[in-house]
C-alpha cells in the first residue's frame, strides 16, 4: 500500500501553524460507490463532490465515531448521503428523479448553478455520531455549489475563515474511472506567541497569499495520479513553512449486516412488520451497497 497517490487524505500546516489544511484525492472509492449503484453521470458528480467534502470534514472524528453528510433537496435530487468511519470506510447513495436530473444537467452544462438546478432548496447537514455523544451542523442549500454551502456554514456557524477547491472528473473525461480531489485551508485561532511573532497585517497577508495559492492549483494537477499529493502541496506551499502530518487511506466500506437489518425490523410495529412478509419472507436491500437480506419469521 506504499506510495498510494489516490484514496488518501493528507493533513498539513503552513505559515508556522497559522493555517491548517487537508488535501484529498479519491479514485477507487468513488468508482465503487458510483458504479455499484449504476448512477447517471450528474449524480456521480454530486456523489463525488459530497464524498470529497465528507473526507475533508470527517478528518476531525476519532476512534469508533461515524461522520455523515446528508443533503435533502426539494428538486430533482431529494436525498444524497455519504458517511465515513474514523478508519476511512466510506459509502453513499442518492434518491432522485432520473428524467428531472437529466434536464437539470443540461441546464448546468449551459452554465446554470449546480445546487439550485439539482436540489432547488433544502438543507445540507453534518452529523458526528460518537459513543456517548453526537454533534450536528446544518446549513441551507442557498448557494450556487455544494462547496459554497459548506463555506457559508463555516463562516456563519463556526466563524472559521475557510478556503476550498474541489475538482471532479467523470470516466468520460479520464478514460479510467471517477477521479476527484479537494483542497481545504482553515485559519487557526492564534496564540500569544504567534501574536508576538506576526502583526495582524502580516497574518492577514499570509492568509490572503495562502488562499490565492490554493486556488492556483489546476484541475490537471489535482487529478493527476502521477503527481503525489505531497508534491502538489510542496509546489503550492514550499515557501510557506509547510509541515505534513501522516496521510490516511480511504476506501469503500459498508457496515450493513443481517443483525442490523433484524434490529431495524424489530423496531417497527408488529402489524407493519407482518404486512412486509411475502411468501413467508421479508426482503430488505441495503440502500448503500445494494446487498439483499432475506429474513424469515424465525430470524425475527
Ligand atoms: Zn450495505
Amino acid at each position: 500500500m506504499a506510495d498510494a497517490t489516490t484514496d488518501i487524505i493528507c493533513p498539513f500546516l503552513i505559515d508556522s501553524g497559522l493555517s491548517r489544511g487537508q488535501a484529498v484525492r479519491l479514485q477507487k472509492t468513488l468508482d465503487t460507490i458510483i458504479s455499484q449503484h449504476n448512477y447517471p453521470e450528474p449524480i456521480g458528480v454530486l456523489i463525488a463532490q459530497s464524498a470529497l467534502l465528507t473526507a475533508l470534514l470527517a478528518s476531525v472524528i476519532k476512534f469508533d465515531s461515524v461522520f455523515t453528510l446528508q443533503i435533502q433537496g426539494t428538486g430533482p435530487v431529494s436525498m444524497l448521503a455519504i458517511d465515513m468511519t474514523a478508519d476511512g470506510k466510506m459509502r453513499g447513495y442518492s434518491r432522485f428523479d432520473e428524467k428531472a436530473v437529466a434536464e437539470a444537467y443540461e441546464k448546468v452544462q449551459k452554465g446554470a448553478a449546480t445546487v439550485p438546478a439539482f436540489f432547488k432548496g433544502g438543507t445540507l447537514s453534518f452529523h458526528v455520531e460518537m459513543k456517548d455523544q453526537s454533534y450536528q451542523g446544518i446549513t441551507a442549500l442557498d448557494h450556487p455549489s455544494l462547496a459554497d454551502c459548506v463555506l457559508e456554514y463555516f463562516k456563519q456557524s463556526e466563524q472559521i475563515a475557510t478556503a476550498l477547491k474541489i475538482e471532479v472528473a467523470p470516466p468520460s473525461e479520464t478514460q479510467k474511472g471517477w477521479t476527484g480531489s479537494a483542497l481545504m485551508l482553515q485559519r487557526l485561532p492564534f496564540d500569544k506567541k504567534t501574536a508576538e511573532t506576526f502583526s495582524e497585517v502580516e497574518i492577514d497577508d499570509l492568509w490572503e497569499t495562502a488562499t490565492f495559492l490554493l486556488h492556483s492549483a489546476t484541475k490537471k494537477e489535482m487529478l493527476d495520479e502521477q503527481l503525489p499529493i505531497e508534491k502538489l502541496l510542496y509546489r503550492l506551499y514550499h515557501s510557506n513553512n509547510l509541515h505534513f502530518f501522516i496521510q490516511r487511506t480511504i476506501q469503500f466500506g459498508c457496515r450493513c449486516s443481517k443483525e442490523k437489518v433484524i434490529n431495524m425490523l424489530k423496531s417497527f410495529p408488529e402489524q407493519d412488520r407482518q404486512e412486509m412478509f411475502v411468501d413467508g419472507k421479508i426482503k430488505v436491500d441495503c440502500q448503500f451497497c445494494g446487498k439483499s437480506y432475506i429474513l424469515t419469521a424465525e430470524d425475527l
